[in-house]
């Protein structure tokens, strides 16, 4: 394992997905992070956090980095939908419930991505 991925970029990543921005199948050519396009259509790189300018896609190289860090991905996305889940079940709260689902959901539809992705 190399460059760990640390609880602050997790938490960082997750931030993202709750203001909207979507993980997309590129990779940071820099540390090879998976990209998140905000909504504005800039690719961003939730571990440098830096914005990303990719001039060639889908190389062979850049694919083999991808699924390390699917899987990497994979495993953090999977451990916040229990967080969620857990936090959901504690709260009797509305908004808050309706926070959790939302974020929730778009834990759910990353996950879904990283998925299909690993298997193409
Ligand atoms: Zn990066």
């Amino acid at each position: 394992m190399q460059s760990k991925t640390t609880d602050a970029q997790i938490k960082r990543m997750a931030d993202l997905l709750r203001q909207g921005a979507a993980l997309t199948d590129l990779a940071c050519p820099a540390c090879g992070s998976p990209l998140f396009r905000l909504k504005d259509g800039t690719l961003w790189c939730g571990k440098d956090e830096k914005k990303v300018i990719l001039i060639k896609e889908g190389e062979e190289e850049t694919k083999v980095t991808t699924n390390a860090t699917m899987d990497k991905l994979e495993a953090t996305l999977m451990t916040k939908m229990q967080d969620l889940q857990a936090k959901i079940e504690k709260t009797d709260n509305v908004e808050e419930i309706e926070k959790l689902t939302a974020a929730l959901s778009e834990v759910l539809n990353s996950l879904e991505k990283v998925k299909r992705m690993k298997k193409s």
